[in-house]
């Protein structure tokens, strides 16, 4: 699959698309593919044109974003571990048999969903949710874990693979969170993310913040992105930019963004950014 990848760490990208089987796709409706979540051929049913949040894999219900979450996930792991595997499903089935998997840690950021559905049952799992402010962070409510990603309760260095899909956004203070996560993910460890991100600006857009009242402000009208845990959808705090990659390095990590392109995988349209970010190896 890693060929199929293709890695990008300079700006500005190139425009690797073309549009004509995207325009296609939606013509049709359907393409033809196989699901690197569920590994099934299957068909990706394509019905808005923000290619990114669409093409429903037939079996697993998952959306281009999550497949490409899920692409540059098993790249990762392939990396720590020198294993391949060819679905996250399989990943899933395989992973508890396997040395190489002593004592690996995957932690997901969200609870819902066809890759948190096949690796819930892997004793090296971890997934959680932000659920409210009154709780405190491990603690389980109605069996799902609340975790605040800006003081969450992991130990330093105990995560091979993060992964969280749209999550960042969210979060009044991201650079806070991307710091906790650096310091939760063992030396090597990875975290793999998308985000909306301008790929044409250089500073991130902060629309709203919480003040030192602890009051949120709105700096540009509020944006809401629909949540299977909130009705009401969940305000969008960052829109990010390549201020981003230099803030991640600041950090610490090693930073790569990924623009993917993959009609096979039911990976279509001209924003499909994938980051991830490496803590380095201690020396
Ligand atoms: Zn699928």
């Amino acid at each position: 699959m890693i060929h199929q990848v293709a890695s990008q760490k300079v700006y500005p990208i190139d425009n690797i698309n073309s549009p004509y089987f995207d325009n296609l796709a939606l013509k049709t409706k359907v393409t033809l593919g196989r699901c690197p979540i569920c590994g099934n051929v299957t068909l990706f049913k394509w019905a808005l044109s923000n290619y990114r949040e669409t093409g429903k894999c037939y079996f697993c219900r998952d959306t281009n974003r999550k497949r490409q979450v899920g692409s540059i996930f098993l790249y990762s792991v392939y990396k720590s571990t020198g294993v391949k595997f060819s679905s996250v499903k399989t990943l899933a089935q395989k992973v508890s048999l396997l040395d190489q998997f002593t004592d690996f840690t995957i932690y997901n950021t969200e609870t819902y969903g066809s890759i948190h559905e096949y690796l819930r049952d892997y004793p090296g799992y971890i997934s959680s949710e932000y659920l409210d402010k009154s709780y405190q962070s491990g603690e389980t409510i109605n069996g799902v874990c609340h975790q605040d990603l800006t003081n969450t309760s992991f130990d330093d260095d105990s995560v091979n693979v993060l992964i969280s899909s749209d999550c960042f956004e969210h979060i009044p203070d991201p650079y806070r969170a991307f710091e906790e996560v650096y310091r939760i993910l063992k030396p090597g460890g990875r975290h793999v993310f998308t985000v909306p991100f301008y790929q044409d600006q250089y500073f991130d857009e902060t629309r709203a913040y919480i003040d030192e009242n602890g009051q949120l402000q709105h700096l540009l009208s509020p944006i809401y992105h629909s949540d299977p845990l909130r009705k009401e959808g969940i305000l969008v705090y960052v829109i990010f930019s390549l201020e981003m990659l230099l803030k991640l390095r600041k950090i610490g990590y090693e930073v790569s963004m990924y623009n993917l392109r993959n009609p096979w995988f039911g990976i279509l349209g001209n924003n499909a950014l994938v980051f991830e970010t490496i803590k380095p190896m201690e020396i």
